[in-house]
């Protein structure tokens, strides 16, 4: 057995321990505050890392420092921590403890597995020319933790040279990982619309600006963007999920909400559609009399891998995990995910490790029913500490 199969059976039950504690215990987005604490408990103890700093209130920022740090690289390791607002509806004999709050994407696995890469790279300091920044991240579903970390002044993102992350895939066999270069993951924006008119009585409509069929209006014209405007070839989603207004069948409104999702796989796409929306929003005001406030909040990417370090995350996993471990993906996925702020700035591997049971059924993700493989937390620690440890050309 390899040294570092070695080193990882020496502490993987710690980690399913580890992972079964923050099942049971899991916290929304950005108040990760017992999660931090617990995981910041465990490096004092357990570690000899050479800093622990706390970024923003729940994030974490570890540095272990190899042979030769002012020369060699400086590479990250990312693991997002929180949950979702989803009663679980497992019955497992680790189920999440708090009512309303349940780890369906995973990230308890991705802590645990962030910890045991720390606890197994720790052993190789000495051969590793260059640094390893573990990133423990708040609020990835809100799409807010990744830029608590970039915009903490004492982190220089620039000195980095390399980002890994991992996300468990409920369809992939645990012992597994899945790679694709380029873009992986869409940006995903929300869109809110308010169109207000004039509402009244319905006998009249001709007194009233009708805000509902400025509505429809609305609704049909944003689609012609994705069927029309775009190359067939470039994939976005546009898709309005939510309309409100109205209260009665013989009154018409003053005023109509509408919420949506815009997905995209280019930065350009993505910001060509948001001011297309405008301009089909400015031509409806003029045409129907209405006004419409259009919110595009922005705080999302696309997300990008980075074609040598996918060969460097390929080379690692058919080591750690076996020659036929690596699959790749065909087509990038339009969900969303926050590591794009990271590979954004500097280039990046967005890894899915497997985790669904041998021959059980494909998990998804933000479903109550949700679980992962307990094969799936050594699948995540191999997979980070042998990207980091073949990144440095060391042995393991
Ligand atoms: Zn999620
Ligand atoms: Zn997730």
């Amino acid at each position: 057995m390899s040294e570092l199969l070695d080193l990882e059976n020496s502490i993987n039950r710690e980690m399913v321990d580890v992972w079964h504690h923050l099942h049971q215990n899991p916290e929304l987005s950005m108040q990760e505050y017992k999660t931090a604490d617990f995981i910041e408990k465990a490096l004092r103890e357990k570690t000899g890392v050479d800093r622990i700093k706390r970024v923003g209130e729940t994030g974490l920022w570890v540095e272990l420092k190899g042979a030769d740090p002012e020369r060699g690289d400086i590479i990250i390791l990312r693991g997002d921590m929180d949950a979702l607002p989803i009663t679980e509806q497992n019955a497992l004999p680790y189920c999440s403890r708090s009512p309303g709050v349940m780890h369906a994407c995973g990230h308890d696995v991705h802590t645990s597995a962030l910890l045991g890469a720390v606890r197994v790279l720790e052993k190789y300091r000495e051969r590793i020319h260059g640094s390893i920044w573990f990133f423990f991240q708040p609020g990835e579903e809100s799409l807010k933790g990744a830029l608590t970390f970039l915009n903490d002044p004492e982190i220089d993102i620039a000195k980095v040279k390399a980002v890994a992350g991992i996300h468990v895939a409920g369809d992939l066999e645990s012992g597994k990982v899945r790679l694709k270069e380029g873009p992986v993951l869409a940006s995903a924006d929300p869109l809110k619309f308010l169109i207000k008119g004039q509402g009244g009585h319905a006998a009249y409509p001709h007194g009233c600006r009708d805000p509902l069929v400025a509505a429809a209006n609305l609704i049909i014209q944003l689609q012609t963007l994705v069927s029309r405007e775009t190359s067939p070839l470039d994939a976005i989603v546009l898709s309005l999920c939510h309309i409100q207004g109205g209260s009665k069948d013989n009154v018409i409104p003053n005023e109509i909400s509408i919420e949506g999702t815009l997905r995209a796989l280019k930065k350009e796409t993505r910001t060509y559609i948001q001011e297309a929306i405008r301009r089909i929003c400015q031509g409806i005001e003029i045409s129907l009399r209405v006004s419409i406030n259009f919110e595009f909040e922005g705080n999302s990417l696309p997300l990008y891998n980075d074609g040598e370090l996918i060969k460097i995350a390929e080379k690692a996993a058919q080591k750690a995990l076996g020659a036929d471990s690596v699959v790749f993906a065909e087509n990038p996925g339009m969900a969303g995910e926050d590591f794009a702020f990271f590979a954004d700035k500097i280039p990046g591997a967005f890894i899915f490790i497997g985790a669904r049971t041998k021959d059980g059924p494909p998990a998804s993700g933000h479903n109550p029913e949700f679980y992962t493989d307990e094969g799936a937390v050594r699948t995540g620690i191999l997979t980070l500490a042998s990207f980091a440890l073949e990144y440095f050309g060391v042995d393991f």
